[in-house]
């Protein structure tokens, strides 16, 4: 999606050798406009799939997911990060370890919201190992519910996490794939 890689080499800040900042329109603040055009972007990719629900993550996903489904029609459930382990009702559970923050948390979909009648397009900003989705992925097939696809704002190609969705053949489509990039320079290559 060449706005969005255009949008990342101007207004992205590499931080470390991993860690992109895209805080002023993805992250922080939020391009309207941008994420209107990847929501729609999303649905045109997964138009022939039967999907009737997208699922994220807290904070970050939500307002791509809040895109995605508005252009397919359906509705978003965002993953909640849970504060302590007294989960109350009835939820699928999973413990994600964060990437930027380094720590682990619990993080929960209530059962109410995702049943084995679903088919769900899963959908985050970034993908670097993989963690945040295969708890998403986890809890989805916990649920019984179909997993249509997976959609990804910005996958660092040269993490592992792509590679090993794709091997368990998961539908993944990432609107910018980064190959490399250099926090000296600020030089970044797509794939
Ligand atoms: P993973 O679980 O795939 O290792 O990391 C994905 C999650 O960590 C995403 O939900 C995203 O919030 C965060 N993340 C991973 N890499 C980056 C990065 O380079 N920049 C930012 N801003 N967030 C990242």
């Amino acid at each position: 999606m060449d706005v969005l890689k255009e949008r990342i080499r101007r207004d992205g800040v590499i931080k470390a050798d991993d860690i992109l900042k895209v805080d002023g329109f993805l992250n922080h603040q939020v391009d309207t406009v941008l994420i209107d055009a990847i929501g729609l972007e999303f649905a045109r990719r997964f138009a022939a799939c039967p999907i009737n629900k997208v699922l994220t993550i807290e904070a970050s996903g939500i307002a791509i997911g809040y895109a995605v489904g508005q252009h397919l029609g359906v509705p978003v459930v965002f993953a909640k990060k849970a504060q302590s382990i007294n989960l109350e009702g009835d939820v699928y559970t999973t413990r994600v370890e964060s990437f930027t923050h380094k720590r682990i948390f619990d993080v929960i979909i209530s059962k109410k919201y995702v049943s084995p009648n679903d088919h769900v397009l899963i959908v985050d900003d970034f993908l670097a190992n993989g963690c945040a989705l295969d708890g998403l992925i986890a809890m989805t097939e916990e649920a019984g519910a179909t997993i249509e696809g997976v959609g990804i704002v910005i996958e660092k190609g040269f993490q592992q996490g792509g590679r090993s969705l794709r091997e368990r053949n998961y539908r993944l489509e990432s609107l910018a794939i980064i190959e490399s990039m250099d926090p000296v320079s600020g030089q970044i290559v797509y794939r």
